[in-house]
């Protein structure tokens, strides 16, 4: 219709472009791996992000090539971020907590063009380089004094930047081309891509500061515990320079005391992470008797946070938002800031509502429904398979046709895997999993890929690998077995004989041996049961400290 609003594409760029203006002393602090701390402000940022965006181009990249990244939390992670986005090309952020063959997967399905790595992990690439694109470009993210030997070719971050402009106007494209990508385990085989549009990726940007506005303000400082190879960390890169909020990088240092000194040091307000990390970081807290100085808010996800957990936070006066979301989803769904007359209620009930997954964000449908796919009540009762629909939903994988024909049931919703009720007030609760994964410290087991490389072994006639509760990494694999004779394999070497195609912390921390698995009436090992009659199973290391 004539006369109205005009259109302007919603580009990640516009997002840099809108700090370095408005909020000029904001910015980012970063440890780096060459063991000191880096700082400066967003404009300060966006001239080297000019730099390397043309350095990119120089290089050939454009529109929808892809450029992977293997690093830690920094800046020059974030300067990535937006220079591959900025010109139009896909930034693929690679997990090097992968195993070998699923990191080389990913490479070759994403094609990627250039591979940025920080020094650390020279030698996960040096192991599987054989593997990767023969024309592949390295690059390592550092200076010329810090570069490490390689035993590939690879240029210095810094200098691919040097006597490049550090101005650029950024093209404008379609909002609706990709932004980034990141793969996310499936429940066997290969890893699945989910691929982010600048549109879906500013509007979580604006739906998480509007959701989680008690994380965020101008002039606060935020700590991205969670990777920026984790789902952007939950959209923080986007978000903090949106609002004028500065972002405090960690590097590789992520155990309790570094945490601590780096937040006190920093005056961090708000950091964000599993609940893997906050154990660390509460043991400390408890060690000093006291919290980081300006520490108020903490965001917890990825995996259930656990109400001891949310209890020691609030009783330090840190403020609790319980997180869910999903790869799939940009990631944030719902989340756990209470509603004003909640925020009123007596302490236990306060923490009792914190435990559970929190109300949807703005721009986030849920539906449960039974095994028939029927819509079920939101009484807080009725529990059934979670569903949800958005903007910043994928709409299938990246170059994946099956996965992507199993993604989304008839009506067009996205099925999470989660297993869910949600209450009156709108506040979801996750019950259980129904995928056959194991989550363990924030990363992905697939409990299938377990199982059928333990039953290649010959004493093992059948199994099934649950994951099991464990105070630090929330779930450790353990493999359930029913032998095929006399001679069962010991733990030690059903792992020797799958290790080739895990990741070692990805390997089983134990093995039961029963008669039978206990089967569901259509024929499959019925987990829920099995998670049953494992109530009182302990994890061995639990054992060993009883
Ligand atoms: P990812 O794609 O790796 O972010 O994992 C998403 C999955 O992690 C969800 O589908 C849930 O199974 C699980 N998850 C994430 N956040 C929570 C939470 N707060 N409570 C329970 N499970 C969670």
């Amino acid at each position: 219709m004539e006369g109205m609003m005009m259109h302007r594409p919603l580009l990640v760029s516009t997002i840099l472009e809108y700090a370095m203006n408005a909020h000029r002393k904001a910015g980012i602090t970063s440890v780096r791996t060459e063991g000191d701390t880096h700082s400066y402000n967003y404009p300060e940022a966006g001239v080297r992000i000019a730099q390397l965006a043309h350095a990119l181009q120089a290089r050939g990249i454009t529109l929808g090539d892809r450029v992977a990244t293997l690093a830690w939390n920094g800046y020059r992670h974030f300067e990535l971020y937006y220079a591959i986005s900025g010109i139009g090309a896909v930034c693929h952020t690679i997990n090097p907590r992968l195993s070998a063959e699923q990191l080389i997967y990913i490479v070759n399905h994403a094609e990627d063009r250039i591979l940025f790595l920080d020094t650390t992990f020279v030698p996960i690439i040096a192991a599987v380089k054989e593997h990767l694109p023969e024309d592949m470009t390295y690059v390592i993210m550092t200076d010329r004094a810090h570069m490490p030997d390689t035993p590939f070719p690879a240029l210095c971050y810094e200098e691919l930047l040097e006597g490049q402009p550090g101005q650029i106007t950024w093209p404008e494209f379609d909002e609706n081309t990709a932004c980034s990508l990141c793969y996310t385990s499936g429940t066997t085989g290969n890893p699945k891509g989910a691929l982010y549009s600048h549109r879906s990726t500013v509007l979580h940007a604006f739906t998480i500061a509007i959701s989680l506005r008690h994380s965020f303000g101008e002039g606060r400082a935020i700590l991205p515990v969670v990777p920026l190879f984790h789902v952007n960390a939950w959209g923080l890169p986007y978000a903090a320079p949106l609002v004028g909020a500065s972002l405090v990088m960690p590097g590789p240092a992520l155990d309790g005391p570094s945490l601590f000194a780096l937040m006190d040091r920093e005056k961090v307000y708000s950091a964000w992470g599993v609940p893997t990390v906050w154990m660390g970081l509460l043991a400390e807290i408890r060690a000093q008797g006291r919290k980081p100085e300006n520490f108020g808010d903490v965001v917890i996800g990825g995996s259930a946070a656990p109400k001891a957990m949310i209890e020691g936070f609030e009783k330090m006066d840190i403020s609790v938002g319980h997180a869910w979301g999903m790869t799939e989803m940009s990631p944030v769904g719902t989340h756990g800031c209470l509603p004003q007359w909640m925020e009123a209620l007596p302490f236990e009930e306060r923490i009792a509502a914190k435990a559970k997954q929190g109300r949807r964000v703005y721009g986030v449908d849920l539906k449960i429904v039974d095994e028939d796919g029927r819509p079920q009540p939101q009484d807080g009762k009725a529990i059934g398979e979670l569903f949800v629909r958005g903007n910043a939903v994928v709409s299938g994988y990246f170059r994946n046709e099956e996965a992507s024909a199993k993604a989304l049931d008839a009506e067009g919703w996205f099925g999470t895997g989660d297993v869910a009720s949600i209450d009156p007030d709108g506040f979801l609760v996750i019950q259980d999993r129904a995928k056959d994964l194991i989550k363990s410290g924030g990363e992905w087991i697939s409990s299938i890929d377990l199982e059928n490389a333990a039953m290649s072994l010959p004493g093992i006639a059948n199994c099934a690998a649950i994951g099991v509760p464990h105070p630090r990494w929330d779930e450790r694999p353990v493999l359930v077995a029913v032998a095929s004779g006399e001679a069962r394999p010991s733990l030690d070497e059903i792992r020797e004989h799958i290790s080739p195609h895990f990741a070692k912390w990805q390997l089983p921390d134990d093995v039961i041996w029963v008669d039978a698995l206990p089967m569901t009436a259509t024929g499959k090992v019925s987990k829920l049961n099995l998670r049953k009659q494992l109530v009182d199973y302990e994890h061995p290391e639990l054992r060993e400290t009883a």
